[in-house]
């Protein structure tokens, strides 16, 4: 059977609309009547652009028709989690607090992509403000998971990975501040690359962690990952945070292979709780690195065990700071009141949800006179710890591997009213992020016990894309692993 357009990767679809053999607004239509048929069920989308894809995809068909040469993702529909600011199009970061708020410019990734010939399909779902593993905490209804509606699709770019997953966008956008691309793309089983903290502007996300967050790919195989990311790579003066290097060629080394690599397993994560079914699934997944010449060893990193805890200062910190723009007076919701200050906190107990308070809260107390020391300090000292700890492993190691997720996609609701279980569901991302350095999760089979996808994660030192992009790759080829979830062949 002949596969239908919104079923090819981007590097494939993009190869057909330059060739003429379809064209981008043919493709465009495709996903469209793909998102019309699963959207009900799955729930990707907060705000579907439609329109405005098909618009997109009219102007690539022209510059072609004019000759012009078009870039290695022209035609491919993508979608942008909605906390990516595009200009006249709501960006809701999923909370009641920015509803209505219609950006008056773009993110640099959002112009990047746009700027490569993406036509965008809409913005998707996520937990409120990034904060989340589930998407459960967006102030929309959760989006569920492709391979089993019941189940969640991670967090906190799920919308992204499940649109990617169900074929309602052929790429995607998520952004990472401590698991955010990696873990939903383990979960929805598609890949997800987390960029070195720098490599891609912060400039028009809105704001979760700023010492965390980096926006990254979401895609269906490595090769897409390397061409989004070459996409929004770079220098961007509008982030003064953002990386002077030159941006390599990162789908120039795929097919080297990776005979002679050294990788390392990290003991501390392989012993964090991680369920037999993943464990099996990774087990296989070393025997494959092995196989395709990598020599494996295992690696101690004995302050991964307090990732999470330093990551849970940290990041709320850096949150109820960023979040204290809210107050009703410039932009998103208001709730009047009689007094300026009434008026602030009837906004903001209105406008966030109960995890976002939450973050706010611990974030205000750790920053707070008395505390600072004891808890936002400290936690910064033990962070520079884990980053030593990596220098330490990449002094033996190119690369070290991990599941990208403890379990499969848990139910809908089973951890919702635990945060500390669910704060858990990150443990093995959230150390990279801490570091600053790139990591990326791919597919490597579906778990024995409940059929959901498992994810293997790569991780690399900082602007180590190149590296980490080809072990992906000679693994994913390797693997060749194409289960579909059911929804996939639904009509
Ligand atoms: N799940 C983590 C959190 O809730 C990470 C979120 C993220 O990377 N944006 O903070």
């Amino acid at each position: 059977m002949t596969k239908k357009l919104w079923e090819h990767t981007g590097h494939e679809l993009a190869g057909m609309v330059a060739a003429g053999d379809v064209s981008a607004v043919e493709v465009t239509d495709s996903v469209i009547v793909r998102m019309e048929q699963v959207e009900p069920d799955v729930h990707a989308y907060l705000t579907p652009t439609a329109e405005r894809a098909r618009a997109d995809a009219r102007r690539i068909d022209h510059a072609k028709a004019a000759g012009e040469r078009l870039g290695p993702l022209a035609g491919v529909p993508m979608t942008l989690k909605d906390i990516i600011c595009t200009e006249g199009v709501r960006t809701s970061a999923a909370s009641k607090i920015l509803q209505n708020y219609i950006p008056p410019y773009s993110a640099t990734v959002a112009e990047r992509m746009a700027a490569a010939g993406l036509p965008l399909l809409g913005k998707t779902n996520l937990d409120e403000f990034a904060m989340g593993s589930s998407t459960e905490n967006s102030a929309y209804g959760p989006t569920c998971n492709p391979w089993d509606l019941g189940r969640v699709p991670g967090g906190s770019s799920g919308g992204s990975a499940a649109a990617v997953a169900a074929g309602q966008a052929v790429v995607g956008l998520g952004t990472d501040t401590g698991g955010s691309i990696r873990q939903p793309a383990g979960l929805c089983g598609v890949v997800g690359l987390k960029p070195t903290y720098g490599l891609v502007s912060r400039y028009g996300l809105i704001a979760f962690a700023s010492s965390l967050d980096q926006a990254g790919p979401i895609t269906r195989d490595v090769r897409d990952a390397a061409l989004v990311l070459q996409t929004i790579a770079g220098h961007d003066p509008k982030d003064s945070t953002s990386l002077p290097n030159p941006v390599p060629d990162y789908s120039a080394k795929l097919d080297e292979g990776i005979d002679g690599l050294k990788i390392g397993v990290v003991k501390q994560i392989s012993l964090q709780g991680v369920s037999e079914a993943v464990q099996t699934r990774f087990r296989e997944a070393v025997s494959i690195l092995e196989k395709l010449g990598a020599q494996v060893g295992e690696v101690s990193l004995p302050t991964f065990d307090y990732g999470i805890d330093i990551y849970y200062l940290i990041a709320p910190s850096e949150a109820s700071s960023n979040l204290a723009r809210y107050e009703g007076v410039r932009f998103g919701l208001r709730i009047d009141a009689p007094d300026v200050l009434s008026m602030n906190s009837r906004t903001r107990a209105a406008g966030f949800g109960a995890e976002v308070k939450r973050r706010i809260m611990l974030g205000t107390y750790c920053l707070s006179a008395g505390y600072y020391d004891a808890y936002y300090l400290k936690a910064q000292k033990a962070r520079t710890l884990i980053r030593e700890d990596f220098d330490r492993a990449y002094k033996d190691f190119d690369l070290l591997i991990s599941p990208s997720s403890p379990t499969t996609a848990f139910a809908m609701g089973e951890k919702l009213q635990d945060p500390l279980t669910m704060y858990l569901s990150d443990v093995c991302n959230v150390p990279t992020s801490l570091a600053g350095a790139a990591a990326m999760s791919v597919p490597c089979g579906v778990s024995d016990e409940d059929g959901m996808p498992v994810g293997i994660q790569f991780m690399v030192p900082a602007l180590g894309e190149v590296t980490m992009l080809k072990a992906a790759y000679a693994f994913e080829q390797e693997l060749a692993f194409d289960a579909k979830p059911p929804i996939w062949s639904a009509s």
